[in-house]
């Protein structure tokens, strides 16, 4: 009798790890064809796949037909079984199985003979599965898990890999000092600004931001003092991006740019204005001035800006900003 297993109990825990490695609905990739065409010939199997299992749904990464589709309900998963125990599984036979009579799948699939291993995470979490079937029920007399088995530990070796380098383009993406994002970061986003902004006829909207008078901070007080000070503007700065496309970066030196998502000229002066606004309220002390105080350009991304064109004329805001006496925005 078909029952879908419960989670294992340390789902919360593989579901974080799983996430961990952004896999989940990404493109095709040979990497991961190459071992379910290996599994598939190793075993003289008519279909072999790699699958990932989240809260929901058991997700086909690679697979070597299309007969298979590429998700199912994780509680019309026969692979749940083996998210759930950990061990690897064999049917003989999918049809008469007990385990699977009412299983609304199982039955009507052209496979029968059925082997699966778990493909584990680093920390051992079971993210998913590597898979074989076949049309013809049955356990062949020569039949081991061991290939499918290693098969599936080179999965496990290959995410490693991936999720390494996700780290590593995050660490190069990420400015030591304040922790947000970096000017690399900021070059490779603002093209895909206007790109986004074009493809959805929404506005965007870039905020170049200036500390006033950083010099003197360094001066009177020290480099050291200087750069706890940049990264307490960095954490206050972090609660104006609001939306998911929204961009904050360290542009350089004392200088931070906010690229603001299907937002206009006037929302990005309503920004600017209540950063002004919010700084002058917070505990930020400019040792010759009083309270640290900062300019914004503002430029609304232009039809026919480029991102070198943008940054331009926000700059030029900026400097506009400035010769309103600081404290001040300004509009491109
Ligand atoms: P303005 O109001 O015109 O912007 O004056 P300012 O002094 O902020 O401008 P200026 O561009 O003349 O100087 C910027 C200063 O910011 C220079 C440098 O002392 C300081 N600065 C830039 N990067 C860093 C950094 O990483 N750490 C520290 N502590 N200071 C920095
Ligand atoms: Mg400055
Ligand atoms: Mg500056």
């Amino acid at each position: 009798m078909w029952i879908p297993p419960e989670a294992p109990s340390n789902e919360i825990e593989r579901l974080e790890a799983l996430a961990q490695y952004g896999i989940l609905d990404t493109a095709r990739d040979e990497r991961y064809d190459r071992i379910a065409r290996i599994a598939a010939k190793a075993y003289a199997a008519d279909i072999a796949f790699l699958s990932f299992v989240d809260a929901q749904q058991q997700w086909m990464k690679a697979k070597t037909s299309d007969v298979l589709h590429d998700f199912v309900a994780r509680d019309a998963s026969v692979c749940t079984l083996v998210i759930s125990s950990g061990e690897s599984l064999v049917f003989e036979d999918m049809r008469t199985a007990p385990e699977l009579e009412g299983h609304p799948l199982a039955r009507d699939m052209p496979w029968r003979f059925y082997a699966s291993v778990p493909i584990r995470g680093e920390g051992s979490n079971v993210l998913g599965t590597l898979c074989i079937m076949r049309t013809d029920p049955g356990t062949p007399a020569d039949f081991e898990l061991e290939t499918l088995l290693d098969l599936a530990a080179i999965t496990s070796h290959e995410l490693s890999l991936t999720l390494h380098n996700t780290q590593l383009r995050e660490q190069s993406n990420t400015d030591s000092l304040t922790g947000i994002h970096n000017r690399r970061k900021l070059d490779e986003e603002m093209p895909r600004a206007i790109r986004r902004s074009t493809r959805t006829s929404t506005p965007a909207t870039l905020l170049l931001i200036d500390l006033d008078h950083f010099k003197e901070v360094n001066d009177r007080l020290g480099h050291q003092a200087g750069d706890d000070l940049l990264a307490r503007f960095a954490a206050f700065l972090q609660s104006f991006p609001r939306r998911p496309d929204d961009v904050l970066a360290r542009f350089g030196g004392e200088e931070f740019a906010l690229i603001l998502a299907g937002t206009d000229e006037d929302g990005g002066v309503a920004v600017a204005t209540r950063i002004i606004a919010s700084l002058a309220k917070t505990q930020m002390p400019h040792p010759a001035r009083g309270q640290l105080s900062a300019s914004i350009g503002i430029a609304a991304l232009g039809a026919a800006d480029d991102k070198n064109s943008w940054l331009a004329r926000a700059d030029r805001a900026l400097y506009l900003a400035k010769g309103l006496g600081r404290a001040a925005l300004s509009v491109a």
